[in-house]
């Protein structure tokens, strides 16, 4: 056992209390009746910050939930990091499915079981007991700053206009999130892109009111049949969008990271039966893992109109709508994708109809390179911890806050998470590996040592 691993095994029962403390508090932000204990929860965080080393801890209001603020500055001249997490959870329903409390934290099987042990109380903790590793041990050399909101969960509504308003006191060099997963215990990564969104309802109206399709069939344009032509042109036989500019800001995947990509186990024969089909399909030129996750697409999210009930009904309806959108990746701007969107889906409409898009909502994709000192720093904290290089991998789902963070603060995040997918976050039965537990508290004191 190294000097770490001694201190985390001689400290472990005070920190699976304190961890507990925390875990006992149902502060879960999407019901009206645990407000007070948003607040319970933020206050208590606030006295672990100040235990843990912290010259400051205090919960500051926002527009929702309070948000946890903690500082050490030890050198003007030395790095920042600005650490995020979140301390409100998902209900915990249904409650028959779990085999202990959720609210009731346990230990088997070298895990603990309870709702928040990794989303995110655990992997915030795991933070927190690094940091007092490098306090107590006068190892400290980078000023360490925490931010933890309660309105994760409830996707941040609040945290936007907080981030505004504190920009001074939130400023730092690199932000450090543990609220993400590894592809494996065996396998750590760190993720280094999330991508974006772009979303647009559509509705193609021709005649002024639903026709005798008798009457009528063959004679005037159908809106239904002319939205199908019209989503069939979006994306072409190469898989690739065909919105004129779509791919002009998209940045190419380097090299180094394709290589990681491919490096990736991933049975697609699994994937395939898993979701039921024969083939899988996408952009020509790129694999399945880069099709999900650093390449953008085009999907259809819904369609609907004219007849749908019982039976048939012969009409040549007046509408069509469909529900439509965009994944996007890194330095694409979604406000910008929205319009060139809009714009060339309205020149593609025969004049037999009239086409109004209307956008919905939107979030920019967040890409980390892995040349950033910050990342590299991860980088060796993992290696040393779990024995390995983690895989750099870029997922095809979105976290809103990490772009935020970027645009308001113009801050780069490094996503040092340390779930597993049989985390069951969000699901009954949610657990955390002790063993990641210990590791991760070695990764993340590594990575303070490494950044500069
Ligand atoms: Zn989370």
């Amino acid at each position: 056992m190294n000097e770490i691993q001694k201190y985390i095994a001689a400290n472990e029962p005070k920190m699976m209390d304190d961890l507990f403390s925390l875990i006992r508090i149902p502060s879960i932000s999407a019901k009206p009746e645990h407000q007070p204990d948003m607040m319970i929860c933020a206050e208590r965080w606030a006295e672990l910050l100040l235990e843990a080393g912290a010259d400051e801890a205090i919960v500051m209001p926002s527009e929702g939930n309070p948000v946890v603020y903690g500082q050490k500055l030890v050198d003007p001249a030395a790095k920042t990091i600005l650490i995020y997490a979140h301390y409100d959870v998902m209900p915990a329903e249904p409650l028959e499915l779990w085999k202990s409390q959720p609210f009731e934290p346990e230990i088997r099987d070298e895990h603990i079981w309870a709702r928040g042990a990794d989303d995110d109380k655990g992997q915030a903790f795991i933070q927190v007991k690094a940091f007092e590793y490098l306090v107590k041990n006068g190892l400290l050399k980078n000023n360490v700053k925490f931010i933890f909101e309660g309105e994760e969960e409830i996707g941040s509504p609040s945290l936007e206009a907080f981030c505004e308003k504190h920009k001074e006191l939130l400023k730092a060099d690199v932000i450090l999130v543990s609220d993400t997963s590894m592809l494996g215990a065996e396998l750590p990564s760190l993720t280094t892109g999330l991508r974006g969104l772009a979303y647009w309802e559509v509705e193609v109206t021709g005649p002024n009111r639903d026709l005798h399709s008798g009457h009528f069939g063959g004679a005037v344009a159908n809106p239904i049949n002319v939205l199908c032509g019209m989503i069939s042109q979006v994306v072409d036989a190469d898989g690739r969008i065909t919105i004129p500019g779509f791919y002009d800001d998209v940045e190419e995947v380097p090299g180094p990271e394709r290589e990681m990509i491919a490096h990736i186990p991933f049975n697609e024969a699994n994937y395939k039966a898993a979701i039921g089909v024969k083939q899988l399909a996408g952009e020509k030129g790129y694999s399945t893992l880069e099709r999900n996750s650093c390449r953008p697409s085009f999907d259809v999210c819904g369609i609907w109109g004219g007849y749908t009930g019982e039976g048939s009904k012969t009409v040549l309806p007046s509408k069509a709508f469909a529900k439509v959108s965009c994944r996007l990746v890194a330095h694409q701007d979604h406000h910008k994708i929205s319009k060139l969107f809009a714009d060339y889906f309205k020149s593609i409409a025969p004049d037999t109809v009239a086409v109004k898009v209307t956008p919905m909502h939107g979030g920019q994709g967040y890409v980390c390179p892995i040349t950033l000192p910050a990342y590299q720093a991860a980088e060796k904290g993992f290696e040393i911890a779990f024995g390995k290089k983690p895989l750099a991998v870029r997922r095809g789902g979105s976290i809103p806050i990490i772009s935020t963070f970027e645009q308001v603060l113009g801050t780069k995040t490094v996503l040092m998470g340390f779930g597993l997918e049989s985390d069951a976050i969000h699901s009954p039965n949610e657990n955390f590996s002790l063993d990641i537990f210990r590791k991760g508290i070695e990764a993340v004191i590594e990575f303070h040592q490494a950044y500069r």
